[in-house]
């Protein structure tokens, strides 16, 4: 057996907890969860039903942790994991799953396979079996601090530019402010606009807040290559920053994965908990808009229609929030197909955008989402995820839809009440 092999399969075993070891022992291969998946409704390839793309970690559990498994390897019955077999599941499991989730809302005994995959993605990293556009955004991450390789002199010109646009002072290092927040590089490289809508709504609210210069950066590439080391390397530089700086919360951007990192996944990577809250920036827009410190004029009079980044919907609970939001400055929001928690996914998440390779399958993939939107008979689309506005606006440049994307906190900054100039 060759190191690596050896590395992967070592990496599985240590993977295998009680969880997954009841998820695939309670699997009535009922295959519902395919219909589920976007990656087995566009194309019909069966290779793409969830469960499936498991198939060596659930090979790897039974000869390992069952009797009969035992039994059956030292038989020569079952064949063992090779590397080969690693190299041809790699696309299965890094360009053919976005971690959304919805495949788990279906299955009938609750088998997780969002877990499942980014479990076996430990292995499969650990074995060498990675993208190769991963592998260089994870070392980008964890060299640079940005898998974009964005630095601070980059934030820094966008802050200016906003300062300038704005006449609004943005907080840099400001100990004991309330809220840290951080932004996603699609943000800082695509949407600049992000930061002046930001600071426009924090100026009229009269919140508190801060950048910090080594953690601006909210992305987590380790939890999208699936290397845990990594993850909590770039969960703790914010953890640092938000301790130092004492902050009461850090706000997770316009990003959906970044959310799920830093709110659910980081106390257990830390192995503690932290000492300041974490909320989504629709979170605390709508506590600011619930409180009446979020004034706004006017209603937008374009068909609006709006798709919930499962990270944050499905995954993250945050549904009712955005659609309290819209409702306050939409006059007509029309809800699309499935919304809330078991929308579809945009085919870009979990990493499948930063992979290049993944590219023919994603736009592929993104015909639900067109269909998703065409029933709406709208030509205007919100959302909450910088990756998600990226991945759809390419989506619908491929198959020619005149759809405009739009961030909500920057659609909620053009009706915001005018401040008076003083
Ligand atoms: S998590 Fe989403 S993309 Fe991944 S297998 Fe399940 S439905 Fe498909
Ligand atoms: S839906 Fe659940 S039980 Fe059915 S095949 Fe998929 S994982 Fe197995």
């Amino acid at each position: 057996m060759s190191a690596t092999i050896e590395k992967g399969i070592n990496s599985f075993k240590e993977v295998i907890d009680a969880p997954i070891a009841s998820f695939f022992s309670s699997c009535v291969h009922c295959g519902l969860c395919a219909e589920a998946c976007l990656f087995y409704t566009e194309t019909g390839d069966a290779q793409y039903t969830p469960i499936h793309k498991l198939e060596p970690l659930r090979r790897v559990w039974q000869q390992e942790y069952t009797l009969l498994g035992k039994v059956g390897k030292a038989l020569g019955l079952s064949k063992p994991v090779t590397d080969a077999e690693l190299a041809e599941w790699e696309p299965l499991v890094y360009d053919s799953c976005t971690l959304c989730g919805r495949c788990a809302m279906v299955c009938p005994v609750g088998n997780d396979m969002t877990y499942m995959i980014r479990k076996m993605r430990e292995g499969m990293a650990a074995s060498g079996h990675a993208p190769e556009d991963l592998v260089a955004a994870t070392t980008r991450a964890i060299t640079i601090g940005s898998p974009m390789g964005i630095k601070w002199p980059a934030v820094l010109a966008q802050i200016k530019h906003v300062q300038a646009e704005t006449g609004i002072a943005v907080p840099v290092e400001r100990e004991g402010a309330d809220y840290l927040v951080l932004m996603s590089s699609m943000e800082i490289i695509n949407f600049p606009e992000y930061l002046s809508a930001l600071s426009r709504i924090f100026k009229q609210a009269g919140v508190s807040w801060t950048l910090a210069q080594d953690a601006f950066e909210a992305t987590n590439s380790g939890i999208q290559i699936g290397a845990s080391d990594l993850a909590r390397e770039i969960v703790s530089r914010i953890v640092v920053a938000a301790e130092r700086l004492k902050v009461k919360c850090v706000i997770s951007p316009e990003c959906g994965h970044a959310f799920t990192a830093l709110r659910w996944e980081g106390p257990n990577l830390m192995g503690r908990p932290f000492s300041f809250e974490v909320k989504h920036i629709l979170e605390v827009l709508d506590e600011l808009h619930t409180a009446g410190k979020l004034r706004t004029k006017g209603k937008d009079q374009r068909p609006l229609t709006y798709h919930d980044p499962c990270q944050i919907a499905r995954r993250g609970g945050v549904i009712e929030q955005p659609r309290r939001l819209l409702n306050e400055i939409a006059e007509d929001f029309r809800e699309m197909p499935d919304a809330g928690v078991m929308n579809w996914c945009c085919g870009g998440g979990g990493g499948v955008s930063a992979n290049s390779r993944a590219e023919p399958l994603r736009l592929q993939s993104f015909k639900y989402k067109k269909g998703q939107i065409e029933a709406t008979g709208t030509q205007t689309l919100i959302t909450a995820c910088a990756n998600c506005r990226i991945v759809m606006e390419e989506g619908l440049e491929h198959y020619h839809m005149k759809v405009e994307v739009i961030g909500l906190t920057e659609l909620l900054a053009e009706y915001l009440v005018e401040e008076e100039k003083t």
